[in-house]
């Protein structure tokens, strides 16, 4: 996939897509192979930049279909949303994550999957449009990660590595928790066997590997329960004087209007996990282009003298962040010293949908057209100006 990472590529594939999002009930589960994901968006790396939006998607597949025609797009759309959610009520299922992954040790067998050595066809055939193109289909993930789990009997925590590390969108929560739904960890008792015959079927006959895969495995035993947190969503901030907008790459869309007039941005990329060359492209060419389109500033590795020049260069009283999720951003900033004028803001899509995430997916989907109801309408010509 060539993702040229910036918000006008973003903007295209999205107004290229709101005409299929009706279609997609009925072609989302076909994986058709690399440079044929025509059923899909492939708009997981800029949604998970927020070079565009989870509320822009929405409103502009709201703008040309009714809830009803596009409901399972939109409902895909919150399903990040509720990941995200659902951690921020969990950070422990982050942590545990993190530390257990320390814990495996790197087999033969796991050298051989990652190289994509298995003999399963399909199998190694993803480990290399993985490793070629930082997107897999959602089918893909899913028949993926259940080999791994069930089949090759891998842990769980390395293949969860493996995809956050050479994944474009590889995000903390998304992935983290899909590995766990798959292996049976995210809902007790129910796990995700991968089958010859769904393959077979949803990749067109383009693989069989029939007679290769467990599909009779248990589900793994569950490891720990994580009790839920409350969530804190507090009133966004009312910052003084003159404005900084200071971004990671998890969130580089605009600050909210109602925070005031930004005089100055910057955005950082913490260098917090390894990931492969193509992702660290994608991430520094989103930053890139954002700051270009915004004359901001980049800040250099040396976070805190950066950040302090920044401020003095452009003689900052009030610095703005959106709120850190669960996963490497927040990590890094947990364990940094911001200046006092610092303030989090919290994205009104968020504040909306997270505290749904209480449970399993259905009590989102259940507000899901109330929450629709709520946004202001919008014409296409809003979000796509030349029309
Ligand atoms: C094991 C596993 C790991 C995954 N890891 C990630 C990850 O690291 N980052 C990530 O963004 N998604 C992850 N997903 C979810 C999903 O596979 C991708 O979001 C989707 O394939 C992206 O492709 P798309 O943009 O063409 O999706 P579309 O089908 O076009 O969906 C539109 C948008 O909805 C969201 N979305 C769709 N399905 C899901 C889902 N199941 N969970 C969360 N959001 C969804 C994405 O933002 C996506 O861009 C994972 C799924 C599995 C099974």
């Amino acid at each position: 996939m060539n993702s040229p990472p910036t918000r006008s590529v973003a903007l295209a594939r999205l107004e290229a897509f709101v005409p299929l999002a009706a279609k997609y009930a009925g072609h989302r589960n076909f994986d058709l192979g690399v440079g044929k994901h025509t059923g899909v968006s492939s708009l997981s790396p800029y949604i998970r930049t927020r070079l565009v939006t989870e509320e822009e998607a929405t409103r502009a597949v709201l703008a040309r279909h009714s809830p009803s025609a596009a409901e399972k797009f939109l409902q895909e759309i919150a399903w990040r949303t509720y990941w995200k959610g659902w951690l921020e009520m969990r950070p422990e299922a982050w942590s545990h994550y993190l530390a257990t992954l320390a814990e495996q040790e790197k087999s033969a067998a796991y050298g051989n999957a990652i190289a994509g050595e298995t003999g399963i066809g399909c199998f190694d055939h993803w480990v290399r449009e993985l490793l070629d193109t930082g997107y897999l289909h959602n089918h893909a993930r899913m028949w993926f990660a259940s080999i791994w789990v069930f089949t090759l009997k891998l842990p769980w925590q390395l293949g969860a590595d493996f995809f956050l590390r050479h994944l474009l969108d590889g995000d903390p929560a998304a992935n983290t928790l899909s590995w766990r739904w798959v292996a049976g960890l995210h809902t007790p008792g129910k796990h995700y066997l991968a089958r010859a015959e769904n393959i077979a079927k949803f990749t067109l006959g383009r693989f069989n590997p029939a007679g290769q895969l467990d599909e009779k495995s248990q589900a793994i035993p569950l490891d720990q329960i994580f009790t839920r947190q409350a969530l804190h969503l507090p009133q966004n901030p009312k910052p003084q004087g003159r404005i900084g907008h200071l971004m990671f790459p998890e969130d580089l869309a605009m600050s909210p209007e109602d925070l005031g007039e930004i005089h100055a941005t910057a955005a950082y990329l913490p260098a917090s996990h390894q990931t492969s060359s193509l992702v660290t492209e994608f991430l520094n060419g989103a930053i890139s282009s954002t700051l270009t389109e915004r004359s901001g500033t980049r800040l250099g590795e040396s976070f805190h003298s950066a950040l302090n020049d920044w401020i003095s260069a452009e003689k900052l009283d009030s610095i703005v962040i959106s709120r850190p999720t669960v996963g490497f951003t927040r990590d890094f900033l947990t364990n940094q010293t911001l200046p006092p004028i610092t303030h989090i803001f919290i994205r009104s899509w968020d504040r909306l949908l997270w505290p749904h995430a209480t449970a399993g997916f259905f009590k989102l989907k259940e507000a899901l057209p109330k929450i629709h109801a709520s946004l202001a309408p919008q014409r296409e010509g809003d979000l796509f100006p030349h029309l």
